[in-house]
């Protein structure tokens, strides 16, 4: 007896009508991907499900415990093989359902036998083990429709396979079926949450960080690396790219009214993102901006800074509240990064009263004396491009 396969159902693109086969291989290859690391696992993937093979069971074990956090997936169960004797499917019955909790619980058998060769009929099979599973957890009772938990068992030609856990899967889509966007990762609460609300959508990221030194130091920078290695945990990896933004900010803030540079800034951040977005193949950029949380995040702001680009620009935390933003920040392992107490560059920046409703005909005055351009152009010419996650340190290195 041994848990040997695990089944997986799809989320959300079992529907998906035409585009279904590249979406089953999109997340076949996430998961090998994810586990990447471990032995050779075979994945046989069917129209409805999706098998995951292997001989260590081990290795399964590390697939079962990581496998909650790939996209695409509705839910998932192990499976356990036993050879075709009745003695061995009680056995693997009673292992089974020792590790729900059973108490106060309902319960079915149902059976399929395939094999039309095995020994005995389904009632009997059903009896058999039914009664030595009964007889084993008392705080069970029988219910036929909709039960809290159904032992399936199916006999094969080789071997017989049961499965009754099922473990919730991460559900949308898989990373990489939704294009690329490029998120705007600062080092605070909102945007890594933005992102992973993206990769849950099954759009796979390229990062950019906005970076003054000396204004903003390497711990700062530090923590951006940290939530870019968060977010690449999802099943895929990204590139970061650090923008050396201090000229530009030094610039806005010699051009503009001290009230309006907030605004000029976002649309800097913007005009330098649009470039690497070109040359990334993003169809998109992602912010963590929620409605009005700041002044750069009124309606009469976004559309000041929205007005330097056609891109499409994805806001998918406009309508969340922060402490809905802190739930899935700790949910997802970023919360504790992003709070740790280093400056970002528009803190660093931030004017005592930025105007909540700043007008978009005078930031375009004051932005049109100069010609930020070439400060753009170099900006990105000289951004650092680091990809995630990174490469496993050789646990010999700090002997070397
Ligand atoms: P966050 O928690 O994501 O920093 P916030 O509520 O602090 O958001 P702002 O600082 O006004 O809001 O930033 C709004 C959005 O602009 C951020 O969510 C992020 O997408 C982007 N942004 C801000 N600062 C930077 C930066 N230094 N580098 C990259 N993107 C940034
Ligand atoms: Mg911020």
């Amino acid at each position: 007896m041994k848990t040997n396969q695990i089944l997986i159902r799809y989320g959300e693109l079992s529907t998906k009508g035409k585009n279904r086969s590249s979406f089953i291989g999109r997340l076949r290859d996430n998961i090998r991907h994810t586990f990447s690391d471990l032995g050779k696992l075979q994945i046989q993937a069917e129209r409805d499900r999706m098998f995951i093979n292997s001989d260590s069971e081990e290795d399964l074990e590390q697939v079962i415990a990581r496998l909650p956090k790939v996209f695409g997936i509705q839910s998932f169960s192990p499976v356990t093989e036993t050879e075709l004797s009745i003695e061995a499917m009680k056995k693997a019955a009673v292992a089974i359902i020792g590790k729900m909790d059973t108490e106060g619980k309902s319960f079915k058998v149902s059976v399929r036998r395939a094999n039309k060769q095995f020994g005995m009929e389904k009632p009997e099979i059903l009896q058999a083990i039914g009664s030595s599973v009964l007889s084993t957890y008392s705080g069970l009772s029988v219910k036929m429709k909709d039960p809290d938990i159904e032992l399936k068992v199916e006999i094969r030609e080789k071997a017989a396979y049961m499965t009754a856990e099922v473990i919730a899967g991460a559900g949308g889509l898989p990373i990489g079926a939704g294009g690329k966007a490029l998120l705007m990762l600062s080092g605070g609460l909102d945007s890594p949450v933005a992102g992973y609300h993206m990769l849950k959508r099954g759009v796979r990221l390229e990062l950019i960080h906005f970076f003054s030194p000396p204004f903003t130091n390497d711990r700062a920078k530090e923590k951006v690396l940290d939530l870019a290695d968060k977010l690449s945990q999802f099943g895929s990896s990204v590139n970061l790219h650090i923008i050396p933004f201090t000229k530009l900010q030094q610039e806005v803030h010699k051009q503009v009214p001290d009230n309006i540079t907030m605004t000029s800034t976002r649309r800097m951040m913007m005009r330098v993102a649009d470039k690497v977005l070109e040359q990334t193949d993003c169809k998109a950029i992602i912010t963590g901006e929620s409605l009005g949380q700041v002044a750069s995040q009124t309606l009469e702001s976004l559309y000041a800074i929205n007005a330097v680009t056609t891109t499409p620009v994805l806001r998918p935390l406009i309508s969340t509240d922060k402490l809905e933003i802190i739930d899935t920040a700790m949910k997802i392992g970023t919360h504790d990064i992003s709070i740790r107490p280093f400056e970002d560059c528009c803190t660093i920046f931030t004017p005592a009263n930025p105007k909540t409703k700043p007008k978009l005909e005078k930031v375009e005055y004051y932005e049109g004396f100069v010609s930020f351009d070439e400060l753009i152009q170099e900006a990105v010419d000289h951004r650092e491009i680091i990809k995630f996650p990174r490469a496993k340190k050789n646990e010999f290195e700090d002997l070397l």
